[in-house]
């Protein structure tokens, strides 16, 4: 049995603020938001990071691109705002959920740091 949080969300074991879903994706809010937008994008399909890509599930980690693209539109974030997506990947990149995620921030002006 798969013990992954974000695979039990999406799986409705555990309950989440849902922003957007298709086949392929679900993006939900973050339960301790850094910015007033603060939204998780994934995949359905269970991959630990994007150090696991590779051709089985590449069309998985485009559709969580694509789904970016349009829930930015959807929230009125454009070229003239903007946003910030990060992808932390593995132990160095302090990634928490290994459970490939995409964190979009949004609704202010962010800092310049990254580290
Ligand atoms: P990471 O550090 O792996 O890049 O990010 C994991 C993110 O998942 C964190 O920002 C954390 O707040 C969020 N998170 C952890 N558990 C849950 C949860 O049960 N529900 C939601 N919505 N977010 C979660
Ligand atoms: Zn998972």
């Amino acid at each position: 049995m798969c013990n992954c949080i974000f695979c039990k969300i999406i799986a409705g074991e555990i309950p989440s603020a849902k922003v957007y879903e298709d086949d392929k994706v679900l993006a939900i809010k973050d339960i301790n938001p850094q910015a007033p937008v603060h939204v998780l994008v994934m995949p359905k399909k269970h991959m630990s990071s994007l150090l696991a890509m590779d051709s089985s599930n590449a069309e998985d980690v485009t559709a969580v691109m694509s789904a970016i693209t349009k829930i930015a539109a959807d929230m009125g974030i454009s070229e003239e705002n903007g946003m910030r997506v990060i992808n932390n990947c593995g132990p160095d990149g302090a990634q928490s959920v290994m459970h490939l995620h995409f964190h979009l921030l949004a609704g202010r002006k962010l800092g310049e740091t990254i580290v």
